[in-house]
């Protein structure tokens, strides 16, 4: 890259302190502190009339789908509100009253952008109208949609390859502008199509294909109801997933038992104080774990042998613990599974999961005894080495229990973005399918490629080498999702054109190729009017449950344009009137991209009509009990190995987590009112116990580095903040450490990077 083009200084946050307050940790989720802090982020960011409409048909049958994360609405939707505290603030962000136009980009350089905290840059608004940065200039300019488009479709067209251009979706999209996206990519010739899930459920993915045949949960949101046993493993819902507590708290009144396993004791796990409730505002709401299990990071799978091990000796001992008819019909690979077991050494898998045997006995019987089991789980699980494992070993043991298939039992991976199952569902997948190929042969009337394309790891690296030259982002904050900050950064800046469909600013912005553009577009919340009349989208929740949603509130500005007309925009004119597909038409008219999508998908025929109310369920072949499509017709137990680290003295396992004032990238405060962390974002936690070691007080400042392939990685300037995490274990934000984790480590099969588990060493810093 020549100087001249050296626009963006700071790859990311900014390492000032901003005033940090401790507290002690909070010995509950949600109660009225939750009720006020929405409110307050609410009426800051929205006003009060927007507030009242848009909280008003958030989750609503005839409303808007919460722009948060996946976690499904229940039938009977409460008239008070069906919403949690990170919704509203989600909602406040999106409706935000704060505009990013012409004006602003013309007295802010993307070097002094650059140079912001995420949160400052998240907080300064809506963007208003298409922008472009020119070749060697600092400051984006307007562009009109037509030139807008014309320059994509120019760059596009002087590829060599079309596997060339890398085609990026986040977990917002609807279905409808996912699926015209994958069509738009196939059409062009490359499944260069990486996505969020790449980054934190592919590895669930993979091992439940493998496992299960389908590569998402089995359970609906009743089973909740109907559980014996629920394990949350690798998650902490009171800050990710909130509205998850009530399906927990509903549970435990119905006499179920809550088993959580974590290597932090987060709050919202301990107890839930429901604000929709007299109990959860004035009283002292319901306790919810039972069995809390410490694990250090990434031991879960020596926590779940252990378990297992220990269900087998019972089983041997006075059978009736293992459901053997289940077992018999439906599995495969269980004497090579109990074989496995028998030789492992129940005194090192104790020892290396930290947790106490004494509570891994009393979960063994708790189990022994039933056999409804829901295991839950998030990026804890997913996103190390052996995340795919990690999951495996789960579906070890609700195969052993035969806790599939029936109410109140089944898989639960619970997704982080609103729509990030049904971008899949609807073709944004890197790897071929001959199926969908097949499909949009007799459809759309073209071959789609069926050469497999690059997921996020990948395509970054291909970015880097100079392979892929073109990165559209259909929405996202690319840079400050993906590992390695400063490798991806650089990626992205050799690019001749970096494309962001954007709602918001984000450090994507700042992170320009030598052409960028930056493509406004509307929200979950607003209005998409056609002639007058809103549309509405569609999406899957977390329990492929696919619903309608129609934006309420109106446009930011009246400069932006849905996802699927974007799409539209730049197919149309990158293949003009004679191509096959209509793209013009079917981008404007959603009715009949839909019925396009129920000639193309499985299990979408009619989704017109059945999308309506509460939406349909798609097929779910691990509630049928079919498992025909697995190399023996049958579910498959796994043989996981423990992880093994092998740290020397001086270093740590990291694992990087969300704020309570967070959601995903999106920073809404300073604040994470649950752990008592107070207006500071730059900090580690550590064992209080290896701060004497190493000699350190609360809140001195250290520097954190990770070495892997001869290379060091660094962060600079972190407050130590004395927490309850196991001893050799450390936790931080993301995506201020994301610089840490190497490009080229990630699970293996599934690709995700290793952020909950990367191996850095600490040093004190200039206080
Ligand atoms: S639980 Fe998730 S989907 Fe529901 S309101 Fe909260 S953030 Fe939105």
């Amino acid at each position: 890259m020549s100087t001249e083009d050296q626009r963006q200084v700071n790859y990311q946050s900014s390492s000032k302190f901003t005033g940090i307050q401790l507290e002690k940790p909070t010995t509950y989720a949600a109660g009225l502190p939750a009720v006020k802090v929405a409110l307050q982020h609410a009426l800051k960011e929205m006003g009060v009339t927007k507030s009242t409409q848009g909280l008003f048909k958030m989750n609503q049958k005839n409303g808007f789908d919460c722009p948060g994360c996946a976690w499904p609405d229940p039938e009977e939707r409460s008239k008070l509100g069906e919403y949690c505290e990170n919704g509203v603030k989600a909602l406040a962000e999106e409706a935000t009253n704060k505009h990013v136009d012409a004006a602003f980009f013309s007295k802010h350089s993307i070097q002094d952008i650059a140079q912001w905290s995420d949160y400052r840059i998240g907080k300064s608004g809506r963007i208003t109208q298409p922008m472009v940065l020119k070749p060697n200039q600092k400051f984006y300019e307007p562009i009109s949609w037509e030139e807008a488009f014309n320059l994509i479709a120019q760059e596009l067209h002087q590829l060599a390859h079309p596997d060339e251009a890398v085609f990026y979706t986040s977990g917002r999209s609807s279905n409808e502008a996912a699926f015209l996206y994958g069509l738009f990519s196939r059409a062009f010739g490359t499944n260069n199509m990486p996505d969020c899930s790449n980054m934190c459920h592919e590895s669930s993915g993979v091992a439940l294909s493998e496992t299960l045949g389908i590569g998402k949960g089995s359970v609906k949101l009743e089973d909740f109801d109907e559980a014996e046993v629920v394990m949350v493993i690798g998650q902490n819902p009171g800050t990710n997933h909130p509205r998850m507590l009530s399906a927990l708290e509903k549970c435990k009144a119905n006499g179920g038992k809550i088993i959580s396993i974590n290597p932090l004791v987060e709050p919202g796990l301990v107890r839930f104080k429901n604000p929709q409730e007299i109990n959860g505002i004035i009283g002292h709401g319901q306790s919810l774990t039972d069995y809390y299990l410490q694990v250090k990071i990434n031991q879960d799978v020596s926590l779940l042998q252990a378990i297992c091990k220990k269900l087998k000796i019972l089983q041997d001992q006075r059978g009736q613990v293992f459901d053997l008819e289940f077992i018999n019909q439906y599995t495969h690979g269980y004497e090579d599974l109990t074989q496995h077991l028998d030789q492992l050494d129940i005194n090192e898998l104790v020892e290396l999961c930290g947790v106490e045997e004494a509570l891994i006995d009393d979960v063994v019987d708790l189990l022994a005894q039933n056999n409804k089991i829901i295991i839950c789980w998030a990026m804890g699980l997913t996103q190390h080495k052996n995340g795919v494992e990690n999951i495996k070993a789960c579906v070890n043991l609700l195969l052993l229990k035969g806790s599939l298939g029936k109410p109140g039992a089944g898989t639960c991976p619970v997704r982080g973005h609103s729509n990030v199952q049904g971008d899949r569902t609807v073709g944004i997948m890197h790897y071929v399918s001959p199926h969908l190929n097949k499909a949009i042969k007799q459809v759309f009337n073209f071959e789609a490629p069926t050469q497999t394309g690059v997921d996020v790891v990948h395509s970054i690296q291909a970015m880097h080498a100079g392979k892929a030259k073109v990165f559209i982002a259909l929405g996202g904050n690319f840079v400050s999702a993906a590992s390695d900050t400063i490798f991806t950064a650089e990626a992205l800046q050799k690019c001749n054109l970096t494309v962001q469909i954007s709602t918001k600013l984000n450090r994507s912005h700042t992170i320009a190729g030598k052409t960028a553009l930056i493509l406004p577009t509307l929200g979950r919340s607003e209005m998409d009017l056609r002639y007058g009349k809103p549309r509405h989208f569609t999406v899957e929740n977390s329990m492929g449950k696919v619903h309608r949603s129609k934006g309420i509130l109106p446009p930011a500005s009246k400069q932006l344009k849905s996802e699927p007309e974007i799409i539209g925009g730049i197919a149309h004119t990158y293949f003009g009137k004679t191509h096959p597909v209509a793209w013009d038409t079917l981008s404007k008219d959603y009715d009949l991209l839909r019925e396009k999508m129920s000639e193309t998908l499985k299990g979408f025929d009619h989704i017109n009509e059945k999308s309506k109310g509460s939406g349909f369920y798609l097929p779910n072949n691990v509630r049928d009990l079919d498992f025909s499509m697995l190399p023996h017709q049958k579910a498959q137990f796994s043989i996981c190995k423990t992880p093994n680290h092998q740290l020397k003295k001086d270093e740590f396992l990291l694992m990087t987590i969300r704020s309570h004032d967070q959601f995903n990238t999106t920073i809404y405060g300073l604040d994470d009112r649950y752990r008592g962390i107070y207006n500071e974002r730059r900090v580690v936690l550590m064992n209080e116990s290896d701060m004497k070691d190493y000699e350190l007080n609360s809140l001195d400042i250290i520097d954190l580095s990770s070495h892997y392939n001869n290379k060091e990685r660094k962060v600079s300037r972190f407050l130590v903040v004395p927490y309850n995490i196991p001893k050799g274990n450390l936790a931080a934000y993301f995506p201020e450490t994301n610089p840490l984790i190497p490009i080229d480590q990630f699970a293996d099969k599934s690709h995700t990077p290793i952020s909950k588990s990367v191996i850095v060493k600490i040093k004190k810093a200039a206080q």
